[in-house]
């Protein structure tokens, strides 16, 4: 594996989620056009939108306080920006870029960021009531969550109607060019959640052709999820974040209560079986959501192992303690640590010939995603790779010409 941070991107979008980085006072990222660090989507989303070297989105850790100890240091040299380690120049970044919308309210009054923002490239939305863990007299929210903080006065509004979703959606589909949208709720009484999001996510699909993902907890009615598949969504995703059960139990204490891991894996290995129905048009990607940092690498491990056994993708995390939280006196982990983990998470998908990397247009920069770990393995998989790009861009083709039909047709 390339060790060297200048020639391996992948590592150092690794050592950043794990070292933060300080700004330099040269830096003006707003003044740029570069994204306000907001805290989104549990917390994991603090940091500043960067583009690394290779197209690598990412998203810094600079205002935890572990960040103000980061050999890391952000640079602006005449108008450009660079990543300096230790003193020397690393890695020319680009800003993520803030999009107009960014500043607009909608028709209702609110800010536009309060109903959706984008994370990467895609338009994530959390949606409905703040988590119900927060909000039991004795807390039983995760321990590394940051989601039910400030109560009432976070960068997400509470009630989001439709209209005001779609007015947003459209807002990022023509001037920022997404093509995915992630819906995001956490624990609602009642298992309210796919009946919430339900209409938004029929609205989405009627209008613009969007890919749509939604990650909820498990609900207990498997059948919803073939409703789902169904209507349209392309992703499901399941966050159990913890495959030791001790550890799960530890960490996070109302999903353990609620729905125990048990659950979250069978949803898992459920949905991911649906790929095999249709619609056929509309592809299908299920995801098992972890934290690496928080349990053993080799637990991890065994995490992405039994993933991508039952045919689902994982998504790995990297732990953050962010400010406010119960973690937040915790480490972030070492990166030498992770290594394996990721490595595993790039082999695991390449062994089962999982469909990684197909969406297109899609940057994320809340994870490393298994295709961007690809240089951190010394394994070569040649004709998997082969087939991987081929399904890659002809499912990147479809998808664009799917896209720009639903466009012409809203501007007839
Ligand atoms: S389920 Fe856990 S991680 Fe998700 S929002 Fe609730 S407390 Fe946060």
């Amino acid at each position: 594996m390339e060790r060297d941070l200048r020639r391996n991107p992948a590592l150092l979008k690794l050592d950043l989620y794990c070292k933060g980085m300080r700004l330099d006072e040269s830096c003006l990222v707003q003044e740029d056009g570069g994204r306000k660090v907001m805290r989104t989507r549990a917390g994991l989303g603090s940091g500043l939108e960067l583009i690394l070297p290779g197209g690598l989105w990412t998203n810094v850790p600079v205002t935890e306080p572990f960040a103000a100890q980061s050999p890391y240091v952000l640079h602006r040299h005449n108008g450009a920006y660079w990543i300096h380690r230790d003193g020397d120049r690393v890695a020319p970044v680009r800003l993520s870029p803030r999009p107009a919308w960014y500043d607009r309210t909608i028709s209702t009054g609110k800010l536009a960021t309060r109903i959706g923002t984008l994370q990467g490239t895609y338009l994530g939305i959390y949606q409905a009531k703040v988590c119900a863990y927060w909000t039991e007299e004795v807390k039983v929210n995760c321990k590394f969550c940051s989601v039910g903080l400030n109560l009432g006065v976070g960068d997400d509004a509470d009630e989001k109607s439709i209209d005001e979703v779609m007015e947003v959606v459209r807002a990022a589909r023509s001037e920022s060019g997404i093509t995915y949208v992630d819906f995001n709720t956490g624990h609602l009484e009642g298992e309210t959640y796919l009946d919430i999001l339900e209409p938004y996510i029929r609205r989405i699909k009627r209008d613009t052709g969007l890919l749509v993902g939604v990650q909820t907890p498990p609900h207990h009615d498997l059948t919803r999820y073939e409703a789902l598949r169904e209507m349209g969504v392309n992703r499901v995703s399941f966050c159990f974040e913890i495959f030791d059960p001790d550890v799960f139990k530890e960490v996070c204490p109302g999903k353990h209560r609620q729905y125990g891991l048990p659950r979250y894996l069978e949803a898992v290995r459920y949905c991911a079986q649906l790929g095999r129905k249709g619609p056929r048009s509309e592809p299908w990607v299920t995801n098992g959501e972890i934290i690496a940092g928080l349990e053993p690498p080799e637990s991890s491990i065994e995490a992405i192992d039994w993933i991508t056994s039952v045919g689902a993708i994982p998504t790995v995390c990297v732990f953050r303690p962010l400010v406010g939280t119960v973690y937040q006196h915790l480490s972030p982990p070492d990166t030498d640590a992770l290594l394996p983990v990721f490595r595993r998470l790039y082999e695991a998908c390449m062994e089962r010939r999982l469909p990684i990397g197909c969406a297109p247009d899609i940057h994320v920069s809340l994870v490393l995603l298994p295709e961007e770990a690809r240089s951190l393995s010394d394994r070569r998989f040649r004709m998997g790779e082969m087939g991987r790009r081929a399904l890659a861009a002809a499912a990147g083709a479809y998808l664009r010409r799917r896209l720009r039909s639903f466009d012409r047709a809203r501007e007839a």
